[in-house]
């Protein structure tokens, strides 16, 4: 399984015996420390990297800031071909690319923002990236599907897997296209990666992703520190209970409105904040993401529209600002 070609761009300072000598015998450990530079593996990451590297479909239920990438990013590098990762967020993909660059992993984005779309097709068909990146839709897309038959697909990483599933709040329809997308290349292994799952999103994640019961891990999921669900709640309510709390937070209201004016008030009260819905244009939205994901006290006023995929271990609160539909919807959103 191991590419040589791959493998050895990566090690820099050996002569050409040793370098051929280390491509040989380079088990992950190896590769985690010479291209991540990492002394070791963190909790069950070994244990991921070693089914994808096995051909296993695997599920992996890690939280936020466990290192998920990893567990795609190292095999990519080992396998022969190219890893194909589907993630929700352009900022996201993004800020993937931007690590994996910095570790002399060869990565690129395939986004509706970026301009050198046809010099990474020519690099995709050309064999020369370890990770492309791209969004659920142009994934599931008819000529994707089609670009997808012209070179060597190591393996496929559903990233934010949860957004299959109906369960979570960040359900996304364009996930349920990758099933289908998946089984046309029913060879290659399959990772699905998330944060956010109770037993029963992830039994309905891994049905739906084609990944069976014992092709699960998990290690543990996201729960932030406090949690208040406010009935009603005046916005001032609302502003008042966040003054009183420390560090960057997550308030979830229920119109777009809302988020404005809720955002509004707590910077008024004297905390920085920012809003986030689907109404927003798309590079607004991705900095008030990224403002958020950098900030270590800011709080973030949002629709349901936010929350898949945010890289933020630090969140201290959460809070549901307004009745949610149902005590049903409410269990689902803080799964
Ligand atoms: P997740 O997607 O699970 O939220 P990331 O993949 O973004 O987490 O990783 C979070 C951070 O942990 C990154 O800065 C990454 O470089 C670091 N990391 C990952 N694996 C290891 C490791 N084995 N040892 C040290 N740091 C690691
Ligand atoms: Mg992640």
């Amino acid at each position: 399984m191991l590419q040589e070609r791959s493998i050895l761009e990566h090690i820099s300072g050996l002569g050409p015996d040793a370098m051929a000598l280390a491509a040989e015998n380079l088990a992950p450990a190896d590769v985690l420390h010479r291209v991540f530079g990492f002394p070791e593996f963190r909790g069950v990451q070994e244990e991921v990297v070693r089914r994808v590297l096995a051909g296993e479909r695997t599920l992996a239920v890690m939280p936020t800031g466990a290192g998920k990438s990893l567990c795609y990013q190292l095999p990519a590098v080992m396998m022969d071909g190219t890893c194909i990762v589907i993630s929700p967020l352009i900022a996201l993909m993004h800020d993937q690319m931007r690590a994996a660059d910095a570790v002399g992993i060869r990565a690129a984005t395939l986004t509706s923002v970026d301009e050198n779309r046809a010099e990474t097709v020519e690099r995709f068909r050309a064999g020369t990236l370890d990770l492309l990146y791209v969004a659920p839709e142009r994934a599931s897309g008819h000529e994707f599907r089609g670009l997808l038959r012209e070179a060597k697909i190591s393996l496929f990483a559903i990233d934010e897997a949860h957004c299959v599933s109906e369960w979570g709040h960040d359900f996304r329809p364009d996930y349920r296209l990758l099933r289908p997308l998946m089984d046309d290349f029913a060879d290659v292994p399959r990772l699905a990666l998330t944060a956010t799952a109770d037993a029963h999103t992830r039994d309905d994640i891994a049905g739906q992703l084609g990944i069976s019961a014992d092709g699960m891990i998990v290690s543990g999921f996201d729960r932030p520190n406090i949690r208040y669900a406010m009935s009603g709640g005046a916005t001032s309510g609302v502003a008042g209970l966040v003054k009183t709390l420390n560090g960057a937070g997550i308030i979830y209201a229920q119109t777009r409105d809302r988020t404005e004016k809720i955002a509004a008030q707590i910077a008024a009260a004297g905390r920085t904040a920012r809003y986030y819905h689907a109404g927003m244009e798309p590079k607004a939205r991705a900095k008030a993401q990224s403002d958020f994901v950098a900030s270590e006290d800011m709080v973030m006023v949002a629709t349901v529209a936010f929350g898949m995929g945010i890289d933020k271990p630090d969140v201290r609160f959460v809070v549901h600002a307004g009745l949610p539909k149902s005590i049903e919807a409410y269990y689902q959103e803080s799964g």
